[in-house]
């Protein structure tokens, strides 16, 4: 298996002379797990696994110690994504879609494939505090125009992103893997580094003349990264960096891990099935006799006897 030190991993950076800071993912065996949890035809992995390196990008920034879920609904082959990222690592995932419209939809690119709807992004940080939910409409173009406008629209911060998964295939054995970079504009905080460093710019390199130059400037080097410099074990997230910015000069923080984890147990399966009633718990008794769950976000089998759950055989 091709492992390198930055897969798994998110990786802060800051680039003083354009004011912007952002966060590359590269994700290899956590990727893999998750979709190869499930049998997925590969636009709904692809597209899914779209939807878990954009949930890990946003989630990893937020300061929060409870959960951060992504969740898409919409009218394409693929009505439904959810992903959850439960602080500080640990990404789940699940997709919904409809085999028939599918197979229709052949070679459709994923924003097509996903369709008209609306993407929600949920914080949830405990029982006790509030949960904040962010909606931004799905207009046919994809997650990373769906990111683009939920920065416009409600935390006005100017961001690009830029996603991409792949299968891997090396020695007979395949792999799936991802990658996105996520930067945006932040003129505040930008100026003051900039006040109190002027010389940090390479010698010979002219700062923007004025922000909207350094914007567009990071914007379209951001527009560059292809995919696969964003997938590809052989380039580490510091040489896509150094590769997009050198320039300019970048700077990398401490990375962060991630991984797959799926929250689910006996415990909780019983906890859930609890709370129906006695005549719902009766009608999901199958003809073995038992009660049978398959989480949804990792495919884990649960077999459960009905006794446990305060039913007696009839
Ligand atoms: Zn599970």
């Amino acid at each position: 298996m091709l492992l390198n030190s930055t897969d798994d991993r998110i990786l802060p950076f800051q680039v003083e002379g354009l004011d912007v800071r952002g966060r590359v993912v590269r994700l290899g065996p956590s990727i893999d797990t998750v979709l190869g949890r499930h049998d997925y035809p590969a636009p709904v992995s692809k597209a899914l696994g779209e939807a878990v390196a954009l949930t890990v990008l946003l989630g990893s920034s937020l300061k929060l110690d409870g959960r951060f879920q992504l969740q898409t609904r919409s009218d394409g082959p693929i009505d439904m994504l959810v992903v959850d990222f439960e602080a500080p690592d640990r990404v789940r995932a699940y997709a919904r879609y409809n085999a028939e419209k599918l197979e229709a939809a052949n070679g459709a690119p994923t924003g097509e494939l996903l369709g008209r709807g609306h993407l929600a992004m949920t914080v949830d940080s405990g029982p006790d505090a509030a949960r904040y939910q962010g909606v931004v409409p799905l207009e046919g173009l994809g997650l990373e125009e769906a990111a683009h406008e939920y920065f416009k629209q409600s935390e006005q911060i100017p961001t690009r992103v830029r996603l991409a998964v792949a299968e891997a295939f090396g020695s007979g054995e395949h792999a799936w893997r991802a990658g996105g970079i996520l930067v945006q504009f932040l003129p505040d905080a930008g100026e003051h580094v900039r006040d109190l460093h002027p010389g940090d710019l390479p010698e010979g390199v002219a700062p923007p003349a004025d922000d909207e130059d350094a914007w567009t400037e990071a914007k379209s080097l951001v527009e560059t990264v292809e995919d696969h410099e964003l997938i590809d074990p052989m380039i580490p997230s510091e040489e896509l960096l150094y590769r997009l910015f050198h320039e300019r000069g970048v700077r990398v923080f401490q990375q962060q891990e991630v991984r797959h984890a799926c929250r689910c147990s006996d415990e909780r399966i019983l906890g859930m099935l609890k709370s129906f009633s006695d005549e719902e718990k009766r009608d999901m008794i199958d003809d073995d006799g038992q009660i049978n769950v398959t989480c949804e976000f990792c495919s884990t089998k649960y077999v459960v006897a009905p006794s446990k759950i305060g039913i007696e055989p009839n």
